[in-house]
């Protein structure tokens, strides 16, 4: 057997995907990926397709950025690992926390924590919360509110306060005292088809859960500025500034996952800055990940406001101790690869990039909503791109699990030089943040033709 007929075979032989029934991915996949250089990447059988997933969301310098692979090759030499546990480091961690408090600044951000990934960054911010309010007196404040159709990793927290069933249900029991209120979507949403009152109404649906449970009881809102995972959900305009402003009242830390949206993706370097008037909105923790080492080595971190950060400082009783870390906190290599990353985003005014080719892209496909019979809605900002799938489009009756259409658009995406990924009824857009005008027009000519090729 060659040896690419052996990868195909064993692909699913010896290893269990994440996302998938084991058994499920023992026939062969034709998705192996093999290489990649720019915003392209080559299967192993050398077929050449725009990359339009990002890797996952992360790979926003695309597959061959220089400055990232030097520093990381620099790194090796100089030092593969050491911890960062009870005062130990190295230069690389001490650097890269400077650098993100110095970037974050303008955001309240006052010190960073840092993980191996994203549902890590997740864990730490939910943790620091409840200890937050311990260190304050309050100790009955453990809940945590989140939105439905929000994704925040798969580690026992994430998942609690993840809301999509798929990923709770083999798992349950979960942490006691998460509770999931409605997500301000505009598409499919009970209430009213005006952004500004869908606004107001989901943020009053959090104050209401807030008062219901016992604001004296509520650790935390935890939210994506914008969701990715669940199919692209933009809130509207006025959903964050109410959020803020709700948590404040009844003291609940305001967690924003931006894990998907940090460092650039929306078209702003941070999700929150594109909420709210002058600035953005006042997270009290933020999740970060993915795009923090544009995906070349796995990192995570938790940025802590200056208001949280105070009252850890002044704890004079020792019980500010933060017990918890990861043996590959700030891994060296994978801080070489974030310093990098943050000298790259500034050289190449990324997020301004995903700004203006986002818009094109947005523009172009929003059109599949009106000329395709099965696309209910498109919807998105800047490089991060929902289509939804449905049945009945005048009714927008959702796709049935058991619809093959979106594995058929997948695949004749493939077909025709284009990766993209599909969750549930949705296809997902998340291509690096460096790509060109011509190759996100490639992408879109690529994707009407798959949807027509389909329909
Ligand atoms: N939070 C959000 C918003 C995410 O989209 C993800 C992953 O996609 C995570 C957390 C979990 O990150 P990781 O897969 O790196 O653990």
């Amino acid at each position: 057997m060659s040896n690419i007929a052996q990868l195909k075979a064993d692909n699913g032989q010896y290893q269990w995907h994440p996302m998938a029934h084991p058994a499920a991915m023992k026939k062969t996949r034709p998705d192996i990926v093999a290489r990649g250089e720019g915003c392209w990447i080559w299967d192993v059988d050398g077929h050449k397709l725009l990359d339009g997933v990002g890797g996952l969301w992360a790979s926003n310098l695309g597959h061959s950025a220089t400055a990232v692979r030097d520093a990381i090759v620099a790194q090796l030499d100089e030092l593969p690992f050491y911890n960062t546990f009870r005062g130990t480091s190295h230069p690389r961690a001490i650097e890269l926390s400077a650098r993100l408090v110095k970037l974050m600044e303008p955001d309240g951000v006052a010190s960073v924590m840092f993980s191996s990934g994203g549902s890590d960054a997740v864990e730490t911010a939910l943790k620091l919360a409840r200890q937050y309010h311990k260190l304050r007196g309050e100790k009955d404040r453990f809940k945590f509110i989140s939105l439905r159709q929000g994704y925040h990793g798969v580690h026992f927290g994430g998942m609690s306060v993840n809301g999509n069933t798929n990923f709770r249900r083999a798992y349950e029991p979960l942490l006691p005292g998460c509770f999931h209120i409605d997500t301000p979507w505009l598409y499919r949403n009970p209430f009213t088809d005006d952004p500004l009152e869908l606004g107001e109404i989901c943020a009053e649906l959090l104050e209401r859960e807030i008062v219901f449970q016992g604001p004296d009881t509520v650790a935390a809102f935890i939210a994506e500025p914008v969701q990715g995972a669940g199919g692209v959900i933009v809130p509207p305009a006025n959903y964050w500034p109410l959020v803020r402003k709700i948590c404040d009242k009844h003291g609940v830390l305001l967690i924003a996952d931006e894990v998907v949206t940090g460092f650039g993706r929306t078209g702003h370097l941070f999700g929150t800055r594109l909420w709210g008037q002058g600035g953005g909105i006042r997270a009290d923790l933020w999740c970060l990940a993915k795009g923090i080492s544009s995906g070349y080595v796995p990192l995570g971190a938790t940025a802590i406001s200056s208001k949280v950060a105070q009252v850890f400082n002044d704890d004079k009783t020792g019980q500010a101790a933060v017990g918890h870390g990861y043996t590959y906190s700030a891994h060296p290599v994978g801080a070489a690869a974030a310093l990098a990353t943050l000298d790259e985003i500034e050289r190449l005014d990324v997020p301004g990039n995903a700004g203006r080719v986002g818009a094109v892209m947005q523009a172009r496909l929003r059109k599949l909503a009106q000329s395709c019979s099965f696309v209910g809605d498109v919807r998105g900002v800047g490089l991060m791109l929902g289509i939804e799938m449905v049945q009945d489009k005048a009714l927008r009756t959702p796709m049935p699990r058991s619809s093959d259409i979106p594995a058929r658009v997948a695949k004749e995406a493939y077909q025709r030089g284009l990766m993209v990924r599909i969750s549930g009824p949705n296809l997902i857009l998340s291509p690096p943040l460096v790509i060109s005008q011509t190759e996100v027009d490639h992408l879109c000519d690529t994707l009407e033709a798959s949807f027509a090729a389909v329909e």
